[in-house]
């Protein structure tokens, strides 16, 4: 069998914190896996005056999946590409994938298990910003083709998954033909499925997932939508140090925590490693290794349930010894 490779890209802040924890875990549970790092960010920056080296771009190229941790925008940000953002578009990841669920019984303000797929390539995000005297025109984009490739997306892992709803959220009442053609499609890729299929207003969406999450199952949506209602979800699960993402291409794919890269606690040893070790686990699964991801799952919620927290779920444990808790239990 051929080794695969993973490239890790630590980044930041608590990045390289975080990734630490989840190397030691990946180390633990596959051991067979190749693991080369990169550079990116800002302190690669003042290092080597770029954000995104090239040997990074040819690191992720020849890789199996990459393991990113998270990077500081920098204050002077004038002419600055964010290297996620490029690189999202570089191997064209264009399905941003969040399963947002509390990570242990008790743990968030709401109970949800709801899985979050975002268009991750046009919608708000084109940064096609046009100022003139008055004021800034943005360029807003929806394409036929993203709107497919991205429903189908939903569709498939859907019907892989073994869920039973697909929710398209939009603002069509008022952005009648973007949005219209963007549920207007979804409707014609589910067609023939046997999942329930509807659609529903982004004010309503942002109000169910409080009042009513267990109606939603997979959540499909445009850009700026999904940035908002799962970070929403997030909270509402346990916040941003339990929430874990995937970019994923037809090629390529990177994987996440949710958060960014904390410089409020950076360098204390205290964030918590759960979102990491979710994120390790999604990549898993996504390199076929369904049962290591299981199990690293089932260590971090075992930690969680017995009592081990980090300060951000109301515990006293640090970044490492939280970490030693999960290993123990694998
Ligand atoms: P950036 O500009 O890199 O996005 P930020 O501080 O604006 O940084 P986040 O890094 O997402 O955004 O952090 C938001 C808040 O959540 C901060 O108060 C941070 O300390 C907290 N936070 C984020 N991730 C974690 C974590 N893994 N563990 C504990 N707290 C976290």
């Amino acid at each position: 069998m051929m080794t695969m490779m993973i490239a890790v890209l630590p980044g930041d802040g608590i990045g390289p914190e975080v990734l630490r924890s989840a190397i030691d875990v990946l180390k633990k549970v596959a051991p067979d896996l190749e693991t080369v790092h990169g550079d990116v960010g800002l302190e690669c920056f003042s290092r080597r005056g770029e954000y995104l080296p090239d040997d990074t771009i040819d690191l992720i190229k020849a890789s199996d999946a990459v393991l990113f941790g998270a990077i500081t925008t920098p204050l002077k940000a004038e002419g600055y590409r964010s290297p996620i953002l490029r690189i999202r578009k570089e191997f064209d990841l264009y399905a941003n994938l969040r399963p947002v669920r509390n990570p242990a019984p008790g743990i968030g303000l709401v109970d949800m298990d709801v899985v979050i797929v975002r268009e991750n390539t046009e919608g708000m995000y084109t940064g096609d910003e046009t100022v003139d005297a008055d004021g800034v025109d943005l360029r807003r984009r929806v394409s036929r083709a993203a709107s497919e490739r991205i429903c189908r997306f939903a569709r498939e892992l859907s019907e892989s998954q073994g869920r039973k709803r697909v929710t398209c959220v939009h603002k069509a009442n008022v952005l009648r033909k973007s949005d219209g053609l963007f549920r207007d499609v979804f409707y014609e890729v589910m067609e023939g499925s046997d999942i329930d299929s509807r659609d529903m207003i982004v004010d309503a969406a942002a109000a169910a997932l409080v009042t009513s999450p267990q109606d939603l199952d997979v959540i499909v949506t445009l850009n700026l939508y999904g940035d908002i209602l799962s970070d929403e979800a997030a909270a509402l699960a346990g916040g941003l140090g339990i929430a874990p993402s995937a970019n994923l291409g037809d090629r390529h794919a990177l994987f996440e925590p949710v958060h960014g890269s904390a410089p409020d606690i950076a360098g204390r040893g205290i964030a918590n490693p759960t979102a990491a070790l979710l994120t390790t686990a999604m990549m898993l699964e996504h390199i076929g290794r369904a049962d290591e991801a299981a199990s690293l799952r089932g260590a971090v919620t075992a930690s969680l349930s017995s009592g081990h927290r980090t300060r951000d779920l109301d515990g006293d444990l640090g970044t490492y010894e939280f970490t030693e808790q999960v290993l123990s239990r694998l």
